[in-house]
């Protein structure tokens, strides 16, 4: 019964990029849903296994040598883009552990039964948390065990909305730790980005400038949408009034050779 409708909505390009079923049955491996060409590659330097592909070009898309890949996690705690996962389908007999990584505070305990959440952050299932692994830069990666049929639906978790976590409720200013990171990248927690503001450095390009906000691999996909909160609320101004950071050209990484190819019409 679970299994024929979900698994319709597993995304073609997820189901590409699955080891061999005979893989699958032989232990965790690391999975990277990482399909934008952006200059990024942390998933390569932190796999001290060698089981991600050397990017020759930084702008290249990652990829598993699932021969090499023991599971261990690394990879899912240092991707900028939350785009990496662990995979365990041989954690039970009908069950699958999936590993991911989670900046928030409080960590759940092992053992909390959270609601397991697709890519689109909608509740699907319950899942029941196994591992709880917090690495230097304070990312923490979570393993939560699904039932088998949402392996690959499943890719990350929602707490309970309770006044006791204190996580999820009360105005902006209260719901945010100052240790919380704001920006992965750059490793700017929200302690400095309120004295920032305190400083009145109140447009988003004048942070970027202050403090490299949207200058790290991610280019700013993680922390502008965060920023544009805090200034919203620090000026009283809709967010839609927060002007963006000055972007210049080229908009992408472009290599030198485009450019000595280029003629004039
Ligand atoms: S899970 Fe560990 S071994 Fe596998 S690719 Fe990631 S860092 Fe490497
Ligand atoms: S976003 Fe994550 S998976 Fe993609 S290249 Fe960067 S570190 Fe690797």
């Amino acid at each position: 019964m679970k299994n024929e409708p979900l698994i319709l909505k597993v995304p073609e390009r997820v189901l590409r990029l699955l080891p061999s079923e005979e893989r699958r049955k032989k232990g965790p491996y690391a999975i990277f849903e990482c399909f934008q060409q952006i200059p990024c590659n942390p998933c390569y330097t932190a796999c001290k296994f060698g089981a991600v592909k050397e990017l020759t070009d930084i702008n290249e898309l990652p990829e598993t040598f699932y021969d090499k890949c023991v599971g261990c996690g690394a990879c899912v705690a240092h991707c900028s883009g939350l785009a990496a996962f662990v995979i365990d389908e041989t954690w039970s007999e009908s069950q699958t552990v999936v590993k991911f990584a989670w900046e928030f505070l409080p960590l759940p305990q092992k053992g909390d039964v959270v609601d397991a959440v697709d890519r689109d952050g909608q509740t699907v299932t319950k899942g029941t948390v196994v591992s709880v692994v917090t690495y230097k830069d304070r990312t923490s990666v979570i393993g939560i065990a699904v039932d088998d049929a949402y392996a690959h639906i499943v890719r990350g978790m929602a707490l309970p909305l309770t006044a006791e976590n204190g996580v999820f409720v009360g105005e902006p200013e209260n719901v945010v730790l100052d240790e919380s990171i704001v920006c992965r990248c750059e490793d700017i927690d929200m302690e400095t980005l309120k004295r920032l503001l305190d400083e009145n450095h109140l447009t988003l390009n004048d942070l970027k400038l202050e403090a490299r906000f949207s200058m790290g691999p991610c280019q700013g996909k993680t922390c502008t949408a965060l920023l544009v909160r805090e200034l919203s609320a620090r000026l009283g101004k809709p967010a839609e009034e927060i002007r963006g950071p000055r972007h210049r050209q080229p908009l992408r990484p472009v290599k030198l050779g485009a450019f000595a190819g280029y003629k004039e019409l």
